[in-house]
């Protein structure tokens, strides 16, 4: 069985174990920064298996666009809290999950694990294929995120955030973990690989510069991972761009800094 993961933009990655494939985060929308186009980017493109949903913020769970996804039945596990705007969306089947809560894919067992951010998150543990992969979100780098290492001694894929989001008007508040926090995280988790995500977000020029600002780049939580978990291989995808995870020795990251 196979795992292959391949980055959309932004948080949202596909996941396909073995013919068995989960999206998460789901966003589709052109705004704020987000000029790429590619056909997994379509809201019809893949996610048979389900889709995740870490947290409500648009840029994570865009439902308006996911409705013209053409199965309506594909399940949906998502935070607690948003199954409301998921049915809305016309989607029925809908689980919400907190922390150490679990669902079954078909195979595939989805554990929701905690996260902090600026409103209520989960990130998941997802098991299938005889791998283990832990999706970040866009949590900060909280202590209870340790209790992933000891639940799971073995994560073969870490998908972690590394932009370090802050919010200007609320004292620069941080609600994202750094690239560099994100290289510690991946070392307390001994993860296999690691692909940096959650880094292809802005509010534009002029919100940017009153609204939010950032505190990572891939390339950082690459450069990170060399001292703060050696034993990590670091891979920067584009959007689109497939990534064998089983078993595999992944190249070096490519030259060309990818988004
Ligand atoms: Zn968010």
């Amino acid at each position: 069985m196979t795992l292959t993961v391949t980055r959309v933009p932004h948080a949202c990655v596909l996941l396909d174990f073995g013919g068995r494939v989960l999206r998460t985060d789901p966003w589709f929308s052109e705004r704020s920064g987000y000029t790429g186009v590619s056909r997994w980017c379509s809201p019809r493109g893949p996610g048979r298996a389900g889709v995740l949903v870490s947290h409500g913020h648009y840029d994570h769970f865009d439902p308006v666009a996911f409705a013209a996804y053409p199965d309506h039945a594909v399940p949906f596990i998502v935070k607690r809290g948003l199954a409301a705007r998921a049915r809305k969306a016309g989607f029925g089947n809908v689980t919400e999950v907190d922390p150490w809560e679990r669902a079954d894919l078909g195979g595939l067992r989805v554990t929701a694990a905690p996260a902090r951010h600026s409103v209520p998150e989960v990130s998941f543990i997802i098991e299938g294929s005889g791998q283990v992969v832990f999706f970040g979100g866009d949590t900060l780098r909280i202590a209870e995120l340790d209790e992933v290492a000891r639940r799971y001694p073995r994560i073969d894929l870490a998908l972690l955030p590394v932009n370090g989001l802050a919010i200007r008007p609320a004292f620069n508040r941080q609600i994202v973990m750094t690239a560099e926090e994100a290289a510690e995280l991946a070392g307390v988790l001994h993860a296999r690989i690691a692909v940096p995500i959650h880094y292809r977000f802005t509010a534009g020029p002029l919100r940017d510069r009153v609204l939010l600002k950032y505190d990572g780049t891939p390339e950082r939580f690459a450069a990170a991972l060399q001292s703060a978990a050696p034993a990590t291989r670091v891979r920067i995808l584009e959007p689109g761009e497939p990534l064998a995870v089983n078993g595999a020795t992944p190249a070096p990251p490519p030259d060309s800094p990818g988004r």
